[in-house]
């Protein structure tokens, strides 16, 4: 049996020296809602366990040099009810809304999330939508900055060494212009995993009367969440009105189809993707209720 050793780094120098220990078979540990099930099953044990959570600045949610910068270690119900989050990237707080029960909420961390790198992260199709790169350090104290597509490579697998933490992701915050959204679909109610979700953010120019900016994620159909590139295409220089819903729901059809053809679950996804889609797109109009022009 292996002794696992425990360490918890309660400063970056800590953590970067916890990490110069790291081996193949050392885990880190947030929030700890995926990892304890993982420990919990019968195979080798961890040598090493980073402890994250005593680094309280790897919870910061934070704006700088026109960046939104949000620490590894932020809750779903930090994300949830932050201001700046709130604010500047709606979908984010809505994606944290919806994730599990309040224990999860409360424990589960948004580094877990894409560290884990399942295909239902809610986390990930928010951060896909929001254009996020993720930084990291090493056991030499070396910062990485890669698209969050570069990190997270399908279910369960990740461009990360054993040696490599998320310290945070940024993102170009969202403005009084944009509009963003996100919503899912699991096989129940509440704590329920995304059998589909959808993150959309767009920019509507009220002077035009149209959308300028778009960008669709779609999370829990094939490996991981995707940019739904035609689409948003489409939808870019389109009144904001029912006929653009209804194109919005019908390239979510199409991407869904494209990205799981034959599967088992291609003909309840395309259905979901229909109510999906404007459930999203509802959502739009709400964020923003004083501009007149979206209809
Ligand atoms: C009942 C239940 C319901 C759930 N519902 C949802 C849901 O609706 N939506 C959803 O998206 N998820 C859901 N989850 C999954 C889980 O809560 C999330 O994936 C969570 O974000 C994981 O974060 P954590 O802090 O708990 O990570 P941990 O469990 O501590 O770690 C998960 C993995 O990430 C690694 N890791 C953690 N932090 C870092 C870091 N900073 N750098 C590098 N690697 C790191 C760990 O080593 C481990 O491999 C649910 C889980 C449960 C048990």
């Amino acid at each position: 049996m292996t002794q696992t050793q425990v360490l918890t780094p309660a400063s970056l120098e800590e953590l970067v020296a916890a990490l110069a220990q790291a081996t193949p078979q050392t885990r880190l540990l947030a929030g700890g809602t995926d990892l304890v099930r993982e420990l919990r099953r019968p195979v080798r044990e961890p040598d090493l366990l980073v402890d994250l959570t005593g680094l309280a600045a790897l919870s910061e949610v934070r704006l700088e040099e026109g960046m939104l910068h949000i620490g590894a270690l932020a809750t779903f119900t930090e994300l949830q009810w932050h201001p700046l989050v709130r604010e500047h990237a709606l979908c984010l707080s809505l994606a944290a809304a919806q994730v599990g029960s309040t224990q999860i909420r409360n424990a589960g961390t948004i580094g877990g999330n894409a560290a884990n790198a399942s295909a239902c992260a809610d986390g990930v199709t928010a951060l896909t939508a929001l254009g996020a790169v993720v930084i990291t350090v090493d056991g030499a104290g070396e910062r990485r900055t890669q698209s969050l597509d570069d990190v997270v490579l399908g279910p369960g697998r990740t461009s990360l060494r054993y040696d490599e933490a998320i310290l945070e992701f940024a993102f170009p915050p969202l403005d009084a212009g944009h509009r963003s959204a996100f919503a899912k679909i699991g096989s129940r109610t509440a704590v329920s995993v995304a059998r589909l979700s959808v993150a959309l953010v767009v920019r509507f120019d009220a002077d035009a009367g149209v959308l300028s900016e778009a960008r669709v994620a779609l999370g829990a159909v094939g490996e991981r969440a995707f940019r739904a590139s035609e689409l948003e295409a489409k939808l870019v220089g389109r009144a904001a009105d029912d006929e653009t819903a209804r194109l919005f729901a019908d390239g979510c059809v199409a991407a869904v189809e494209a990205s799981i053809p034959g599967r088992y679950s291609l003909p309840y996804k395309r259905h979901a993707a229909v109510g999906l889609a404007y459930d999203a797109w509802n959502m739009l109009a709400l964020s923003a209720p004083s501009e007149p022009a979206w209809t």
